[in-house]
């Protein structure tokens, strides 16, 4: 298993399958993983356990100082990113101040990026916080993860910790209205002696019935790149993904495949 750690706050910028020059940034402790999903197919490795703890999160104020530093370099240098995206090691809407970082992030992409776009990659746990909800408005790119409609194999593929109820994140997903991305891992494998397959046709129906009934503005569908935590999981053919995607163009909502 070859999970990696972003080792720092501002990293790239990375050439991204979906994101073009992405800047990103991570609001998570360098050391460890932290997020409330434990993705079977998380490129960060398993999720640590260990109960949240507010002391190991960069502060505010030092990822204002960070981004500001980076973002005036890359304007010498005339290189500016398409996106700044709040990504790194696990759910970043978990910060305790994500609604006062995103608020400082528009400010200084407005000063030294204008034309780069903000996203924010999330489970969406968090948004029962209504300054997490509020801050998700702001972005350009609010990208939210939901990998099947059906809760067993949401629950099979991303572990939510305790108290995750599916119907409250819909419900909250659904408070956008439609103000967002809808982002799908597509995957298939075996955990124990159980397989599952979120391309099949049923998952699929039903997947398809989700998208209709949330309306985002676009849907991005992907399957995995790199090394994975459990082993043994099946990428998709890119055929398949394409075909997904058809599927979802035959609603009237526009997608983007990473194949
Ligand atoms: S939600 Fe994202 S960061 Fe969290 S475990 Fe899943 S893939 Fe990893």
């Amino acid at each position: 298993m070859a999970t990696f750690l972003f080792d720092r706050i501002v990293f790239g910028p990375v050439n991204s399958r979906r994101l073009g020059i992405s800047l990103g940034i991570n609001l998570l402790p360098s050391d460890r993983k932290w997020c409330s999903f434990n993705c079977i197919y998380c490129e960060c490795g398993w999720t640590d356990r260990q109960p949240f703890f507010s002391g190991g999160f960069p502060s505010g104020g030092l990822v204002k100082e960070e981004l500001k530093k980076r973002l005036i370099l890359m304007q010498r240098q005339g290189k500016f990113p398409d996106t700044i995206t709040f990504a790194g090691n696990g759910e970043p809407t978990i910060h305790p101040e994500f609604g006062r970082i995103i608020s400082d992030t528009v400010e200084l992409r407005n000063l030294f990026a204008p034309e780069a776009k903000i996203a924010v990659l999330s489970n969406g746990t968090m948004l029962d916080d209504h300054s997490v909800f509020l801050a998700l408005k702001k972005v350009d790119q609010n990208i939210l993860k939901v990998d099947s409609a059906r809760e067993e194999t949401m629950r099979l593929l991303n572990q939510p910790g305790d108290g995750f109820r599916m119907d409250r994140l819909l419900d909250n997903i659904r408070r956008f209205s439609g103000k967002f991305v809808l982002q799908t891992m597509f995957i298939k494998g075996m955990i124990g002696n159980r397989s599952f397959d979120n391309t099949s046709a049923g998952e699929l129906h039903d997947w398809l019935k989700l998208v209709e009934d949330l309306n985002p503005e676009m849907v991005m569908v992907y399957t995995i790149a790199r090394d994975t935590p459990l082993q043994g999981l099946q990428r998709i053919a890119a055929s398949k993904l394409r075909d997904i995607a058809s599927m979802v163009s035959r609603l009237g909502i526009p997608v983007q495949v990473s194949a």
